[in-house]
């Protein structure tokens, strides 16, 4: 059948990491794609979150693309682990390096894409007027792209400077002599917060949920050792694939991976406290049963809050820094220097457990308690994770039915890949693949490549749509969840945003699949073996 009037073959939602690399894989098999950004950069991530202090937590050499030998040979990396500017600056690189910029608009936001079953296209249209037709959409939108408005009573009616994380001006901001609050203590907050107090007249940081959090132990990398990594990049990439989590060299978290040979339970107090003095911080988790049983996740947890009160001096802070819920719940966050910054003379810990926040007012914020004034209110209050960015977009599959409606009760996906009902639409790193538990570069190239190959297999097959089968789909989600039941990612007292439990009125559900990198890679390669199981062609 012949193929039916379209002005390009892919639609690609975002420019980040996922939209760049899927723009050149299509290229490579002779399709014609454009990008659609919203952003007046490329980079996703790293072109919006350039906050103070914006640090990768895998380390540069292994989030990067592995594709290119040339690349991987031609660019540099300066530090261990790549702060914002030196990762934007290399999405920058790749971009001109592959000639991706004349395949991409920015400034221009997806807001409705509609399938059409008649002919099996796709007409997309944009926040500029645009309307294209596609035979293919995909979603390279990014698990943390679309960012949360705090839901705060008074957040329009502050009269000082808003600043947000996620948006963060690309002049930067300079807070010398200004009284600055924080709102939030997740990842953005805790690498921000001791850059902005080594600025700051005064800094507050609001807390709702204390982090836990590891010293980055970032450092510059010389050029021998430059020279010697670049070299060992075949091997380091092999490795990444047989990981969990697809990092070799295992980032900040390198010590937990060192077996753990004793049960924290059984481990008399004197012996915990010395393993804290031989492991630092990670001392504290690597136990056999810290991160599988509850109670030994809380004896594990106060002994990370005897790390904390070694280093904060004042015992009522230390106390409200120790989190509440277990190691593991959340992705833990990497900081130069956190908690050393409570011990400044000009920062204060509000913990919101106690003293919540009323509203912000037009000089400042109103706890229950106090009321503080202002001149800057930093939020960093994360994200709508996963599928916040598609569920913002009018995406219309067969019968008119809404992404948004889908999604509304259960984040569904085959794979992570496609969702059962949008036909010839892939998302990158969807709900139910490894994505956000990995080096996410690692997962973004595993789904570009796979979407580039049954792209290019649906052209020599001459099949016009792609589909996954519901029943292939629930079948999935089942399994996705059996691995996650009775672990503490999903215990009563975690509210990650892995489980929607950051945004208001989403359902609990564990988005991300958390078997592991390499089970996940078998079975998408054992998926196309067989014929695309799972999925209808026609
Ligand atoms: C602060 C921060 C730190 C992180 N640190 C790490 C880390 O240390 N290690 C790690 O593995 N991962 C990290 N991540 C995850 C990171 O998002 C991924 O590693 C990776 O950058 C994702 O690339 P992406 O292209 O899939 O998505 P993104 O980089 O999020 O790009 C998606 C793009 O799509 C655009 N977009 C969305 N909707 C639309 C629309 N409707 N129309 C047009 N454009 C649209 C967005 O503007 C965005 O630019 C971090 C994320 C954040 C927010």
């Amino acid at each position: 059948m012949a193929d039916a009037p379209h002005d390009l073959d892919v639609v690609v939602i975002g420019a980040g990491f996922s939209g760049l690399y899927m723009l050149h894989k299509l290229r490579e098999i002779g399709l014609s794609a454009r990008a659609y950004e919203t952003g007046t950069g490329i980079g996703g991530t790293w072109f919006w979150n350039r906050y103070p202090g914006a640090r990768c937590d895998v380390q540069s050499i292994e989030y990067s693309f592995s594709f290119s030998h040339e690349i991987e040979q031609e660019w540099d990396w300066s530090e261990l682990m790549p702060s914002q500017p030196e990762v934007e600056r290399y999405l920058n690189f790749v971009c001109d390096r592959l000639d991706l910029r004349r395949d991409i608009q920015l400034e221009t936001t997806v807001v409705s894409a509609k399938f059409d079953e008649h002919d099996s296209t796709w007409t997309v249209t944009t926040s500029t007027g645009e309307r294209v037709i596609a035979r293919f959409l995909v979603g390279a939108t990014g698990c943390l792209s679309a960012p949360l408005e705090p839901n705060i009573k008074g957040l329009h009616s502050f009269g000082g400077v808003s600043l947000y994380t996620n948006r963060f001006p690309s002049e930067g901001h300079d807070f010398s002599g200004e009284r600055v609050a924080v709102i939030g203590t997740g990842s953005s907050g805790v690498q921000s917060i001791p850059v902005i107090a080594a600025q700051a007249r005064s800094l507050h940081v609001f807390q709702r949920s204390a982090a836990y959090t590891l010293p980055s132990n970032t450092r510059p990398i010389d050029a021998q050792e430059l020279a010697e990594l670049k070299a060992a990049y075949p091997e380091i990439r092999r490795a990444q694939q047989e990981a969990l989590a697809a990092t070799a060299r295992f980032g900040a978290f390198a010590a937990l991976r060192e077996p753990a040979s004793r049960a924290i339970l059984e481990t008399p107090r004197e012996e915990q406290l010395s393993a804290l003095d031989e492991r630092g911080w990670l001392g504290a988790f690597a136990w056999t049963d810290a991160l599988v049983n509850y109670e030994a996740s809380q004896a594990a947890t106060a002994l990370y809050g005897e790390m904390i009160r070694r280093v904060v001096k004042d015992p009522a802070t230390a106390a409200s820094l120790v989190p509440d819920y277990p190691f593991g719940c959340k992705r833990p966050c990497i900081d130069v220097g956190y908690f050393e910054t409570y011990n400044r003379e000009n920062v204060t810990l509000v913990n919101l457990k106690k003293d919540p926040i009323i509203e912000i007012t037009p000089s400042g914020i109103r706890t229950e308690e106090q009321e503080f004034e202002f001149d800057v209110i930093v939020f960093a209050t994360g994200f709508d994770a996963m599928t916040g960015a598609l569920r913002r977009i009018d995406i219309r599959g067969r019968g008119g039915q809404a992404l948004a409606d889908v999604w509304a009760t259960s984040p569904a996906g085959y794979l992570g890949i496609q969702v059962a009902g949008f036909p010839n639409f892939f998302t990158v790193t969807g709900p139910g693949s490894p994505s956000v538990l990995t080096n996410m570069v690692a997962s973004i190239e595993l789904h570009v490549e796979w979407i580039a190959d049954c792209l290019a297999h649906l052209q020599a097959t001459g099949c016009r749509t792609i589909e996954a089968l519901p029943s292939a789909q629930d079948e999935w989600i089942e399994h996705g969840a059996a691995i996650v039941q009775g672990r503490l990612s999903t215990h009563e007292t975690c509210t990650s945003w892995y489980l929607g439990a950051n945004v208001p009125g989403k359902t609990r559900v564990y988005m991300p699949y958390a078997g592991g990198h390499p089970a996940y890679r078998k079975k998408v390669e054992s998926v196309v073996a067989a014929g695309y199981e799972g999925f209808a062609l026609t």
